[in-house]
Formats: structure tokens, C-alpha cells, sequence
């Protein structure tokens, strides 16, 4: 159920150059109830003007994390919500609400495979479905297939999380695409280029795979053509494209006269 509520920080660190994880518990004591892959949004004030954000929730609901709203924050230079998460100290508190979205694994599924796209924070959904994953490979034998893009190893978010759970979770790959500069000892499952180059060879075949595409837009749309050239139909490919909404009309400056 969709509620608002008060998130109260309590824990960050810097991910990767510019990029913040941040822990949350809400102010109320409640803990978070929510399926992976939704995200909340954040309200709030800036220059007079009401603002939300939308951030998906990173969470790993087990242990002492479970209730907890994690995410990653990737920062924007000059950015509105940019500007309130850097300023924000441990025990300090935005007003949030949600979860909201449908970028969920659905029960219903009966696929074979699952390709999980995905840029920067738009890995975050992935994370949080580490317990369904596990659940799935385990139960009903689906297998996954991590497709993460990063421009080089220092921005790759998570990856030793991603690298430790493929170890442990035979039925679940992880593949880093590295576009720009690779690891120095580059290791097998490392490939160079983007996501989009990688897909030929996942060979999408529309009677096995259903796809999750998340994070930058012009990314979102190259592999959504992509694997749809490759047969998928448009049902079985799910996307998540991280937009900021247009400006609210009060704030955007008036032409002058
Ligand atoms: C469903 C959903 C989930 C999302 N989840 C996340 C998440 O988990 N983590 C996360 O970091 N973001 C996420 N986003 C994006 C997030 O909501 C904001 O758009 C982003 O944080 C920028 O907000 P801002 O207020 O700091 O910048 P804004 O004030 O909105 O933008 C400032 C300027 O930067 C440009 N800009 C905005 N975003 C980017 C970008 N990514 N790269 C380059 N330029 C940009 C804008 O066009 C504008 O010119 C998500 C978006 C959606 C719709």
C-alpha cells in the first residue's frame, strides 16, 4: 500500500565517484514493506517549489537491513534533489512516499531465463531482488542473466556484491560491461563495450527470456530496439528509464517582456 512517511538517515557512503548509498529507516518506526524492483519518492522544497524525485529502493530485505529503505544516489551537477542529498547528515530526515512501480518480478512468469539490463543506479532494482532471485533459481529453476554497464570498474556499483552472489547462486551470472577503460586483471564474465553489444550474445529467444531493462534512458531505448529485433515481444521486455520530471511551470523563468 502506497503511504508517506518520514525517512530518517541513518547511514551513507560514497559508492563510486559521485554515486551515494544511503540507509534510511523511517522516522516512525515502521518498517518498509515493498517488492523489489519498486521505488519511493522523495518531496520537498526548492526556491518555493514543491519537487519530487523518484529513486528505487536498493534494499536487500534480510537481516538487519529488512525494513530498511536503501538507495543509490547518483549525483547530478546542479541538481535539485542532488543539492538536498548532499547536504544531508545522519539523523537528518526527508519526507518521502511510495513504493511505487510495476518493475517487479511477476508471479505469473514461467520463462526459462531473465535478462537483467542495466546502467549506473538502474542496478539497484536487481539488488533488491537478491532474495527472489535466490528463491527462483532454487524453486522453479529459472535462471538469470546480470547485464551491468559501467564506463570502468571504479563505477561499477555493487560489484563485488554481484560477483560474490554469482558465486554462491549457480543459475545467476553477472557480466560487467566495461565501455571505457576495463580491470586491470580483467576477469572471465568481464566484457568490453556496452550492454546493447552484449545481447547477441545472450542469443534472446523469445520462448525462454523475459528482459528488465533499467536506468539511462538512451540506454533503456537502444536495448528495448535491440531485443525486440531479436524476437522478444514488447510484453516480455520491462523497463524503468531514470527521468527527472520537467520542471514544475512556477519554476521555470518567466520571458522577459
Ligand atoms: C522510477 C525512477 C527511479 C529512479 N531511481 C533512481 C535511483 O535509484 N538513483 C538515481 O540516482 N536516480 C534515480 N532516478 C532519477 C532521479 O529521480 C532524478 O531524476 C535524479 O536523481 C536527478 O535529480 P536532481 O533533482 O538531482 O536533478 P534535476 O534537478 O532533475 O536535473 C538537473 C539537470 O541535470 C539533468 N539530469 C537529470 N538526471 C540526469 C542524469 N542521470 N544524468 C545527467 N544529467 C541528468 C537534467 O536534465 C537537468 O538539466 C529515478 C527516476 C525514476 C523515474
Amino acid at each position: 500500500m502506497t503511504d508517506h512517511f518520514e525517512l530518517k538517515l541513518v547511514s551513507s557512503r560514497m559508492l563510486a565517484p559521485g554515486v551515494r548509498h544511503y540507509r534510511f529507516a523511517r522516522a516512525d518506526g515502521q518498517p518498509q514493506v515493498f517488492i523489489p524492483g519498486q521505488f519511493v519518492q522523495v518531496h520537498f522544497e526548492r526556491d518555493g517549489v514543491q519537487l519530487k524525485r523518484s529513486y528505487s529502493i536498493a534494499t536487500v530485505s534480510e537481516g538487519d537491513d529488512a525494513g530498511l529503505v536503501e538507495m543509490a544516489v547518483s549525483f547530478v551537477p546542479g541538481g535539485a534533489a542532488t543539492n538536498l542529498f548532499e547536504g544531508l547528515a545522519e539523523g537528518d530526515c526527508i519526507d518521502a512516499s511510495g513504493p511505487y512501480g510495476r518493475f517487479v518480478l511477476h508471479d505469473a512468469d514461467a520463462n526459462g531465463r531473465y535478462l537483467l539490463i542495466a546502467t549506473g543506479t538502474g542496478v539497484t532494482p536487481y539488488r533488491a531482488m537478491f532474495p527472489q532471485i535466490r528463491q527462483r533459481i532454487a524453486e522453479r529453476g529459472q535462471r538469470f542473466v546480470l547485464v551491468f554497464g559501467a564506463r570502468s570498474p571504479t563505477e561499477l556499483l555493487y560489484g563485488e556484491e554481484f560477483e560474490a552472489f554469482a558465486q554462491a547462486n549457480p543459475g545467476f551470472d553477472f557480466h560487467p560491461c566495461f565501455s571505457r577503460s576495463p580491470r586491470d586483471e580483467p576477469r572471465p564474465n568481464d566484457r568490453r563495450g556496452y550492454v546493447q553489444d552484449m545481447l547477441a550474445e545472450l542469443a534472446p529467444d523469445a520462448a525462454t527470456d523475459i528482459a528488465y531493462l533499467c536506468g539511462n534512458p538512451n540506454m533503456v531505448d537502444t536495448a528495448f530496439n535491440a531485443l525486440k529485433a531479436f524476437g522478444l515481444p514488447i510484453p516480455a521486455i520491462r523497463r524503468e528509464k531514470y527521468i527527472s520530471p520537467p520542471a514544475p511551470r512556477a519554476a521555470i523563468a518567466p520571458i522577459p517582456t
